[in-house]
């Protein structure tokens, strides 16, 4: 995990290399702050909102050296993560019920090999795992998903491509709930062409799902490709706004520098990033640590 996480680390080596070179706190060296953060993919308004707090401190604790800004700084990235909250990244899951995990997101962001990934996990615990294929819309989809089922080892449900995604789901639970499946894991099409088309099938969906089973879906979980940078936090308020997301899984977090998108989606959407993605491979998914990520930012 934590090599993993070494390349979103090196803009901030900067940052701890810049702080170490300063003279005197003054506006060139907020200007450097800030630059740095944008280019670590935090983004403009949360990186504002950054520096301010920032600023203040510096004025309430009187600081005169750059060097003491950086225990300030590592306090100042957890209040905008952890917003004076506990943030559970532990997905809800119902001992003894069906669980259903809806997982959202545009083509290509990782969707279906963290639907594997996480098959795997629950299947290791010994629950009785499902697998839907409610991407209906391409073939390819479906097949791909069927081969994670084989390698996670756990049961699969298809229909055609074409059928209705909806109907899909519907059928699927009818057979998890007469063969008492443990979890069900939806893989679902990532079309975001037009953003009322993407919520009248995703409230669809949830409607089927909530007649088969009231209190579900337990999670439903926006899939990001942090490597998407701006396009990923696009992503994250559409999807936010077009349906009620319970959390983000960031994918690909070993191959970008930018992993300041864990703050800014925390900061504008309020949405807790719950897994993040270090590889290709079935094991590589963790659950996200706020403690680990902030404090490697700065090693
Ligand atoms: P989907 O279209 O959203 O279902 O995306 P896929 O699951 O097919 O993944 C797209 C590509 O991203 C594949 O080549 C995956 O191997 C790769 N991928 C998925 N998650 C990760 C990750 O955490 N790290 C890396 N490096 N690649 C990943």
């Amino acid at each position: 995990y934590q090599m993993g996480l070494h390349k979103s680390r090196s803009s901030f080596d900067n940052l701890k290399k810049l702080l170490d070179e300063s003279d005197t706190i003054n506006d060139d060296l907020f200007d450097a702050i800030e630059d740095l953060l944008i280019s670590a993919d935090i983004g403009v308004d949360t990186v504002l909102h950054f520096t301010n707090e920032l600023r203040n401190e510096v004025i309430n604790k009187q600081f005169e050296n750059p060097s003491d800004l950086s225990e300030t700084i590592v306090d100042k990235l957890f209040e905008i993560y952890l917003k004076d909250e506990f943030v559970d990244t532990t997905l809800s899951f119902t001992e003894g019920e069906v669980n259903v995990f809806l997982f959202v997101g545009v083509n290509g962001v990782g969707k279906t090999t963290t639907i594997g990934k996480l098959a795997k996990q629950y299947k290791d615990q010994g629950k009785k795992v499902l697998m839907v294929a409610g991407d209906t819309f391409r073939a390819g989809a479906i097949e791909q998903l069927y081969e994670w089922s084989k390698r996670a080892k756990v049961d699969f449900y298809q229909k055609d491509a074409g059928s209705d995604p909806s109907s899909v789901i519907f059928e699927a639970l009818e057979k998890a709930k007469k063969e008492t499946y443990d979890l069900v894991l939806v893989d679902t099409a990532g079309r975001l062409q037009n953003k009322v088309n993407l919520m009248n099938e995703l409230s669809k969906m949830k409607r089927v799902i909530e007649k088969a089973l009231p209190s579900q879906p337990a999670e439903t979980l926006l899939v990001i490709d942090a490597t998407t940078g701006q396009n990923g936090m696009n992503q994250a308020k559409v999807f936010n706004e077009a349906t009620d997301l319970t959390g983000i899984v960031l994918t690909k977090l070993d191959g970008t520098a930018k992993g300041g998108i864990v703050l800014a989606i925390r900061h504008l959407y309020n949405l807790p990033i719950k897994y993040v993605g270090l590889g290709e491979k079935i094991d590589d998914l963790v659950p996200f640590d706020i403690e680990d990520y902030i404090y490697n930012l700065f090693k």
